[in-house]
């Protein structure tokens, strides 16, 4: 029997192609399992965060830039009863309010905020300072001498002796700064404002001693100018 000749040149094409060939095959296997495995896991093997609403958000600061994108973590059924919706998706804030970093001192506009009205909590919307309580420390950051009310500011004592204060509201419990108790002295300030600060505000031993120094970070607050003020 006589062998027919095929030219080296050709084998070697149809090598090349069959070679091709194989890997393009191997490849859309392997493209076609990873995305069936993927499929498999997102569904079986979703995470679950017990953590509160504070964690799901801090997952939702990381994952998603919208805050208008439906949340699918699996919290979304435990937490079918909470109401509570974030005002802010700010990274800035967020990075304050929820990890507990400071902001760059002097940065802050509200250092330098002048007019009459309310500093509510960026997070949540409480209000939790005023400008009659506001003072200029010079510390670089926003500093208030009283809260507004009792509640709507929260305390914690740091591992390293710090005061850190935080919003009132159970849901938020936002980090906003810390306190110091060398603020002004109380007969700095009008004794009509004075007499109406909060009972639960931090205060030292001596009743003629130091008000308190709220610093709080200015990417905490959202200034709010009093309406009446403003028609003045
Ligand atoms: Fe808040």
């Amino acid at each position: 029997m006589r062998l027919k000749f095929v030219p080296r040149r050709r084998i070697s094409v149809l090598s090349s192609l069959a070679v091709i060939a194989t890997f393009t095959t191997a490849s859309i296997l392997l493209q076609a399992s990873s995305a069936a495995a993927l499929i498999v896991s997102s569904r079986t093997l979703r995470p679950t965060f017990h953590g509160t609403s504070h964690s799901k958000n801090t997952m939702r600061l990381f994952s998603e830039n919208n805050d208008k994108l439906k949340d699918t973590t699996s919290t979304e059924a435990s937490d079918a009863n909470d109401d509570f919706e974030p005002k802010t998706w700010n990274p800035l804030r967020l990075m304050v309010m929820k990890l507990g970093f400071t902001e760059l001192r002097w940065t802050s506009p509200l250092n330098y905020e002048k007019r009459e009205g309310v500093y509510n909590c960026a997070y949540c919307g409480i209000d939790l300072f005023d400008s009659d309580g506001k003072y200029d420390s010079g510390s670089g950051w926003p500093s208030f001498w009283r809260s507004t009310k009792d509640g709507n500011v929260q305390y914690k004592r740091e591992w390293d002796g710090r005061l850190e204060c935080l919003c009132g509201n159970q849901k938020c419990s936002a980090h906003l700064g810390h306190v110091f108790l060398d603020g002004p002295l109380p007969g700095s300030v009008p004794r009509s404002i004075l007499s109406e600060a909060p009972r639960g505000d931090p205060r030292g031993a001596r009743e003629d001693g130091y008000l308190p120094r709220f610093c709080v970070n200015g990417a905490a607050l959202r200034f709010q100018e009093w309406e009446s003020k403003k028609q003045e």
